[in-house]
């Protein structure tokens, strides 16, 4: 009765399912072992009405016009640029660390030098990664690097990966650079908002298509069996394409151990004033035990006079236990090693597709597993 079966409801299965279903004219059977659509990217009102992102502060951002214009099928948008601080021993300086911040550190004659040396190095509205500035053997550069390094990202990091900048992918902290601009906005993607309901009105739009089957509450186990190379869906062999969202150690049992993530402990507040903060996210990069606080409101635009909801994010080792979620993929070569293992047990199901930011152990945005999403489903129609 199907021709195909997603597993995940997020952004990877529900592209994947959208396209199969309407553009591959095929029956897709989606099932989702949580009670509601949207994997992290969920969206829900609190019991004080603020609209909360129960799975940590999800905002959208791409320079893939095609992503959006996809998306844009199912939602219109909020504008709303994300801006962060960084709560430095009193002081609120902007994140990524800017030309800004240069003037609240080190005040503004000795930041007029420091940044003209700097856009000389690199050159104006230049990004460049704490790393790669750590390198400089400039001593004024160097001291910067060593501020920005003591200030921004080594306690935060420590918080949120249990270990030191140096010691995790290169490619995360790079994601938050040293930016020689006044530009304070977290995001420079010409095209960033919110969903204008929310992104569960989003899935909802997404996943409402006559060829569509969704089924909540369903972990794939209790309907799908791997074994031997073949599928089998409720007990009959199943010839079709499985795509697969989950972490893909638990669709093998973990048989080669336990795949290493992040976890994180959402800790929300309700508050009986207006506004908590003067930002959307305040990142606690040298004190606290929790990475960030977020004020959903600034995401939601809502009108409460008397109520705003925030929340706390504290991060730690994920233990397998069910009543955590594998946030983020530890990416290093031993843990690549180990999911190139579990790909090549995959690799034996010629039907079968792993996609997303578990199935590919890998740091994806929304907007980068929308694209692939689009390339998965391309290819399966063809
Ligand atoms: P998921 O959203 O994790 O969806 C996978 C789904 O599969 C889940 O619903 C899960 O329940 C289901 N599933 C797993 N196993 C099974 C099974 N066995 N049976 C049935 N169902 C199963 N990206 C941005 O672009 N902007 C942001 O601001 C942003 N903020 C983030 C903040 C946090 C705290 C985190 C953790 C991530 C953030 N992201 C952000 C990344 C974003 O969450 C991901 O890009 C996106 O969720 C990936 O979608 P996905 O479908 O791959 O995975
Ligand atoms: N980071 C940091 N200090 C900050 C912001 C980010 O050290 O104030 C580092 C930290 O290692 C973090 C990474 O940069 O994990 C990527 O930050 P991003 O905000 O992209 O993380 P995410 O929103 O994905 O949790």
């Amino acid at each position: 009765m199907f021709d195909c079966i997603v597993i995940g409801a997020g952004f990877a299965g529900a592209v994947t399912a959208r396209e199969l279903a309407e553009r591959g004219n095929q029956k897709v059977l989606l099932v989702e072992r949580r009670t509601h659509l949207g994997g992290n990217a969920y969206d829900c009102l609190d019991q004080a009405g603020v609209l909360i992102h129960q799975y940590g502060p999800h905002i959208f951002h791409t320079s893939n016009r095609q992503v959006f214009e996809y998306l844009s099928r199912f939602t219109s948008w909020r504008d709303y640029q994300h801006r962060v601080v960084a709560s430095v021993q009193g002081r609120l300086m902007p994140v990524p660390f800017n030309l800004t911040s240069l003037e609240l550190a080190f005040g503004s004659e000795a930041a007029a030098r420091l940044s003209k040396k700097c856009i000389e190095t690199y050159g104006a509205e230049k990004k460049v990664t704490i790393l790669e500035l750590r390198q400089s053997t400039d001593p004024e550069l160097s001291a910067l690097a060593d501020y920005v390094y003591e200030h921004i990202f080594e306690y935060y990091t420590m918080k949120q990966w249990g270990t030191t900048p140096e010691e995790i992918d290169p490619n995360t902290t790079a994601r938050v650079p040293v930016f020689l601009s006044r530009d304070d906005r977290y995001f420079q993607d010409p095209w960033q908002g919110i969903p204008a309901d929310g992104y569960t009105a989003l899935f909802e739009r997404m996943l409402d298509h006559p060829n569509i089957e969704v089924r909540l509450g369903v972990p794939a186990e209790t309907v799908l069996t791997l074994r031997d190379g073949a599928a089998e869906l409720e007990g009959a062999a199943f010839t079709g394409a499985v795509i697969y969202t989950g972490a893909v150690d638990e669709l093998f049992g973990c048989r080669f151990g336990r795949l290493p993530y992040r976890t994180l402990d959402f800790q929300f507040e309700t508050l009986p004033v207006e506004w908590f903060q003067t930002h959307g996210t305040v990142n606690y990069t040298v004190d606290e035990a929790y990475t960030r606080i977020t004020e959903f409101k600034y995401f939601s635009g809502q009108t409460l006079p008397d109520r705003t909801t925030i929340v706390k994010e504290y991060s730690r080792a994920y233990t397998g236990s069910t009543d955590e979620t594998p946030y983020y993929a530890i990416i290093n070569g031993a843990n690549n090693a180990l999911y190139e293992q579990y790909r090549a047990l995959a690799g034996a199901y010629p039907r079968l597709r792993l996609l997303g930011r578990l199935a590919e152990y890998q740091y994806y945005n929304m907007d980068a597993i929308v694209a692939r999403a689009l390339t998965l489903a391309d290819s399966l129609i063809k």
